[in-house]
């Protein structure tokens, strides 16, 4: 049995465009542009894309983005690749998404600009909307590590695009070693022209920079902050201000966020009233998808149907959609309830 409420929506809230490029498609788009590979099969590829147990780090996580990365050589791989996302989401029986991304960093190896980026990822989000029934967003994301210089350009890229289906921007990468503070222009700036904000935030970092991300940043919601857990003061701002936290609890077993699903604070968030949704962050690296997360929630954190429920209807409260459609997309799913 699923665990998955077929006559509510399925949505995916926080998943990395790039953290979810298939194997298979590195290997082809790798042949056809001669780019040499550290393997020439799908399963010799799969230990330098895939997270193989456990990472000691989140940097060594982000370090399988690596193999990810030499994919993305032109637009029309980046724009193949946004596009089968849109498919895979429609296989996980997804409705509704947000595709997150950073332009600057997979435009990094072959020096593509990250409007460049940015544009033929909606190209293909938008080529795959067309093919199949799912409603798509886009987050462009700054990533902190790049410095504050390449952040202006990856906010500038997202604001350009706000009518070709970017809707948020998201600070991201070594959240340690690159504070939020150092980005508080950056998001004013967002904020004024109107994108809306999440934050990854107290994932590799303590409770106070979801405290800065809330109070300085303008957060709506936290990507992960998991360590709010460590200060009431954090979870009663989270609380009263009804920002939604995106969990991904496998995720955060990989980057050795938490020790173990036993130790996730996902069920307390649940419980203490906070708006806790579920989301895959990198399907591709972490080989899961947004069903096995629900497994995992059900079958490792405990959660009862009615707790499993309230994720996916949090889902629905906390998407970055008018009010009207979040009405329209419950509506839809009770009117056709999925497999
Ligand atoms: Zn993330």
């Amino acid at each position: 049995m699923t665990p998955i409420a077929p006559d509510l929506p399925l949505i995916d809230l926080h998943r990395h465009l790039d953290g979810n490029v298939r194997l298979e498609t590195i290997l082809a788009i790798g042949r056809e542009h001669g780019v040499r590979l550290p393997a020439d099969t799908v399963d010799g590829l799969r230990p330098y894309g895939q997270i193989q147990g456990v990472a000691p780090s989140l940097m060594d996580f982000i370090a399988k983005f690596e193999l990810l990365k030499l994919a993305f050589v032109d637009e029309d791989a980046i724009a193949r690749i946004a596009e089968e996302n849109i498919e895979d989401a429609h296989r996980e029986g997804i409705h509704y998404i947000e595709l997150r991304l950073s332009p600057a960093f997979m435009g990094e190896r072959y020096g593509l600009h990250p409007e460049r980026v940015l544009r033929a990822c909606c190209r293909g989000v938008a080529a795959g909307t067309a093919k199949y029934p799912v409603r798509a967003q886009l987050i462009g994301i700054m990533s902190r590590h790049l410095g504050e210089e390449r952040c202006w350009q990856e906010l500038d890229a997202a604001i350009t695009c706000m009518g070709e289906g970017v809707i948020g921007i998201d600070l991201a990468g070594d959240e340690a070693s690159f504070p939020g503070s150092r980005f508080v222009r950056h998001f004013r700036r967002a904020r004024e022209a109107g994108l809306r904000i999440t934050v990854h935030a107290g994932e590799a970092a303590g409770p106070e920079s979801v405290r800065q991300a809330v109070e300085e940043l303008g957060a709506e919601r936290i990507g992960h902050g998991v360590h709010a857990i460590e200060d009431p003061t954090v979870m009663a701002l989270l609380k009263e201000r009804g920002i939604a936290v995106e969990q991904c609890p496998t995720s955060n077993v990989q980057t050795s966020t938490v020790p173990s699903y036993a130790a996730h604070p996902l069920p307390h968030f649940l419980r203490q009233g906070l708006l806790v949704t579920l989301a895959s962050d990198d399907p591709g690296i972490s080989a899961i998808d947004l069903p096995h997360e629900y497994r995992v929630a059900r079958d490792e954190l405990g959660l009862t149907t009615a707790e499993l429920r309230a994720l996916q209807l949090n889902s629905v409260r906390a998407a970055f959609l008018p009010e009207a459609e979040q009405q329209a997309l419950l509506a839809a799913a009770r009117a056709a309830p999925h497999a």
